[in-house]
């Protein structure tokens, strides 16, 4: 099944102060006289974007250029066509991949909760064809990583030769050569961050109070009739979202699956999918963690928006955003300030 899910992104809320009584003095309004609509100031760039839940990717971005990040956000017109070009072409790459291990159906979706079920639908039929020693393909993994609910696809899921649970990344490339450094440790950061959320999903992480609290989902939601059509044509009877949720949590958390013991990223030529190299990565738990609560500092409203730092000025020569960049303008001025006479 495949669902496309968006990013809540939206704009800033207006709110009528007299409606929660918090006008006083001169400026409240009489009685009878119309409302003054005030804009409620965002507190954090999550409220802001109205984003309940971050995706992995989101992060990743973070990695490369946190203020790019945010100037995508507020100026998604200024992202160049070729980067667009790029996405569509690793994206056919991905589908074809995942046509090869099992069929795509549409179902059709009404509310929150279904879309949520479908993913909680995929995880339940991919649980067995994992403990069969098959592999599987856009695995969703989610989660509640230092506060934040985050979601995730994992490419693949398979095992070695040595019978260890292995997480297999696809990354195309436009040309054919490997990433460098920056890109390289966003991609590993990126499969760190799957194996901490898998792990947790398997090994009894995930809670149903996660769903209701960080992304607000109803429990007693009915689902709808495609979502139950589909649920019973899988195996599973449920008719609304908490009945579905209860199951896909027990069933991962009893499911005797590993944790995801090797990270392994694949370098694909974009042309003709022939392969360019793989990389294992190692997972240093203590490194993920902190660096996370780096950049969920940012979400939380803790600190403000970074850019890259002088040894990596070399990524704002390829920034779509580098005419209206604050902080690079501000790095030039001081480092003209900084220059000897
Ligand atoms: Fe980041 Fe440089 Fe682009 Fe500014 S110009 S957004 S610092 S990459």
């Amino acid at each position: 099944t495949q669902v496309n899910i968006k990013n809540d992104l939206g704009t800033t809320v207006d709110i009528h102060h007299g409606d929660r009584g918090e006008c006083s003095g001169s400026k409240q309004n009489s009685p009878g006289s119309p409302q003054i609509k005030r804009k409620r100031l965002p507190q954090t760039p999550m409220e802001k974007y109205r984003m309940k839940y971050l995706w992995v990717t989101n992060l990743c971005s973070q990695t490369w250029c946190e203020q790019q990040m945010v100037y995508e956000f507020e100026y998604p017109e200024f992202l160049v066509t070729e980067k667009s070009a790029v996405i569509n072409a690793g994206s056919s790459i991905h589908l074809a991949r995942e046509l090869e291990v099992h069929d795509v159906v549409s179902v059709k979706t009404q509310t929150r909760e279904d879309t949520w079920a479908i993913k909680l639908l995929n995880i339940l039929s991919m649980i067995p064809v994992l403990q069969s020693g098959s592999h599987i393909r856009e695995f969703p993994v989610f989660g509640v990583l230092d506060g934040v609910f985050m979601a995730g696809v994992i490419d693949e899921l398979g095992y070695s030769s040595k019978g260890e649970l292995e997480l297999r990344e696809l990354k195309t490339r436009g040309s054919r050569s490997l990433p460098r450094g920056a890109q390289k440790r966003s991609h590993q950061f990126q499969v760190s961050l799957y194996k901490l959320l898998f792990d947790g999903m398997v090994s009894g992480g995930l809670q149903p109070e996660m769903f209701f609290q960080h992304l607000y989902l109803k429990p007693e939601q009915s689902l709808g009739p495609q979502v139950i059509e589909h649920a019973s044509k899988v195996g599973f009877i449920a008719s609304n979202f908490k009945e579905l949720l209860e199951l896909a949590c027990l069933n991962l958390t009893f499911s005797d699956l590993p944790m995801i013991d090797n990270l392994k990223i694949e370098y694909c030529y974009q042309e003709d999918s022939s392969l360019l190299g793989c990389e294992f990565v190692i997972f240093e738990r203590e490194m993920v963690l902190e660096q996370l609560t780096f950049y969920l500092a940012f979400w939380k409203g803790l600190r403000e928006t970074q850019g890259v730092d002088i040894e990596e000025a070399w990524k704002c020569q390829r920034c779509s955003f580098s005419n209206i960049c604050e902080w690079r303008a501000r790095k030039s001025a001081c480092n003209q300030t900084k220059r000897p006479k």
